[in-house]
């Protein structure tokens, strides 16, 4: 992408209404911009991280076994009366009316929803087990929403559905989306403690949460470092075997890690001193189960194999797409702006010519360009008319991984720079081997 073509709007001065780095960050960098309270439009920049992430998450639901479908936002009342969450959701809930009076719902989260589909067309135990999940802007009229994308009233959330026979099924669908959660978080370039939560309105007994740390964090959390040693996203998870699942389970959910809600002094003593981390957190991924508690409300049945009817057991996996993008921001930054993992960076390479009126500098990064984008490098092109230094600043707070810097001492010698955005290396590499560098 150039830059002169872009909607990128970069702002001078830190903005002074926005309470965490995250925020600032994505205001700075041209990333968001509200619209209403709580409210974001994603700028081209901000849209492509959105949509990284959301790929990243969607590979690894596909790849444990869950189905993607689309179910709307707008959501009719005479669900959410079926299952009896229409009155108990409270002001949260943003309700609304068409015009025969009907009364609609800005859809805050999908089990009504997705049991009234799997009741409308699943039959028999063959059907079963199934997870189902989509990619949806969630409603929340949260009483204060704050930290930008982090607690907005719209927010783009997956969420997934598990339905099974019995509860050891169930307990296996759990496991497998626990363990998908693990990969997912550590591709995008963070470490989530799965924790053990308190399951609050949507019920069950067997829940975590998901939490990056981060000082902003709104939870203060505990856990056993044993936690960092693992790579989950070189983990290779055989989602077939049973055994295996139930072993990692038992491994994640053996090592302590838990919110203040949850949090066991007793425990806590057991584990080694040298081990224990605390600190904040801040909740990217919450998972459930809750057994028939749709299921039975909405009269959910299935024929078992001995003819008689089962009420499937369910559960719900949630991650928080748009608050990710904050929340990756919060763990990785310094002072001169973002620090994208590469595997959500809006684009691999920013290209920059240091001197807007020298056409050889111009002749080489014009070329740069064109086979950058050949070899399907994600580059964005600073050609602008700018002065050099305000260029680099842009692509320092933009945080894209590699930036490389065209100028017109090193052209005449046949070099250009490369710089490690993360580490602030910078390179002297020959014009003709960058691409090859590159990609
Ligand atoms: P919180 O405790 O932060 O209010 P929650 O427990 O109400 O969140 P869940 O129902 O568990 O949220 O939703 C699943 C995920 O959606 C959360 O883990 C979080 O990442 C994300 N999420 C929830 N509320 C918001 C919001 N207001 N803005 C952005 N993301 C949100
Ligand atoms: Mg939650």
């Amino acid at each position: 992408m150039r830059l002169s073509r872009s909607f990128l709007p970069v702002l001078k001065e830190s903005p002074s209404d926005a309470q965490i780095v995250s925020h600032k960050l994505m205001l700075q960098a041209g990333l968001v911009r509200q619209t209403a309270a709580g409210i974001y439009a994603w700028l081209p920049l901000g849209l492509r991280v959105l949509n990284k992430i959301a790929d990243i998450v969607r590979e690894e639901q596909d790849k444990a076994g869950a189905c993607e479908l689309l179910m709307p936002t707008l959501q009719s009342a005479e669900l959410w009366r079926q299952s009896g969450r229409y009155d108990a959701y409270g002001p949260e809930m943003l309700r609304i009316k068409d015009r025969h009076e009907r009364e609609m719902l800005y859809g805050p989260t999908n089990e009504e929803m997705i049991t009234a589909l799997f009741r409308d067309d699943v039959k028999s135990y063959r059907d079963l087990p199934r997870t189902l999940y989509h990619v949806q802007w969630k409603f929340r009229d949260e009483v204060r929403p704050r930290f930008g994308v982090m607690r907005g009233r719209e927010f783009l959330m997956k969420d997934a559905y598990s339905f099974d026979l019995d509860e050891a099924g169930a307990r296996l669908s759990y496991y497998t989306q626990l363990l998908a959660y693990l990969r997912t978080f550590q591709r995008l370039g963070i470490r989530a403690v799965p924790m053990k939560a308190a399951s609050g309105p949507i019920g069950g007994d067997l829940s975590h949460e998901f939490i990056v740390l981060a000082p902003t964090g709104e939870s203060e959390v505990f856990y056993d470092s044993r936690f960092e040693e693992i790579d989950w996203s070189k983990t290779d998870i055989d989602y077939s075997d049973e055994a295996g699942l139930h072993g990692l389970f038992d491994q994640v959910s053996s090592t302590y890690a838990a919110t203040d809600e949850t949090h066991d002094e007793a425990k806590w003593s057991e584990v080694p001193s040298e081990r224990q981390r605390t600190g904040r957190g801040i909740e990217v991924g919450h998972i459930f189960y809750f057994g028939d508690k749709y299921s039975a409300a909405m009269g959910l049945k299935v024929s078992g194999k001995d003819g008689s009817n089962v009420t499937p057991m369910m559960g719900s996996y949630g991650i928080g797409v748009s608050r990710l993008v904050g929340a990756i921001i919060e763990a990785s930054h310094d002072d001169k702006g973002i620090v994208w993992p590469e595997a959500v960076a809006p684009f691999k390479v920013g290209l920059v010519t240091m001197r807007g009126d020298d056409e050889a500098s111009v002749a080489v990064a014009e070329d740069l360009y064109r086979q950058l984008t050949a070899a399907s490098v994600e580059t964005l092109y600073d050609d602008r008319d700018e002065r050099g230094g305000v260029k680099l600043g842009g692509m320092d707070l933009m945080g894209l991984p590699w930036q490389l810097v065209v100028g017109p001492r090193g052209v005449a010698a046949g070099m250009v720079e490369l710089k490690d955005r993360r580490t602030g290396e910078k390179f002297e590499i020959p014009i003709d081997a960058a691409v090859a560098r590159l990609s």
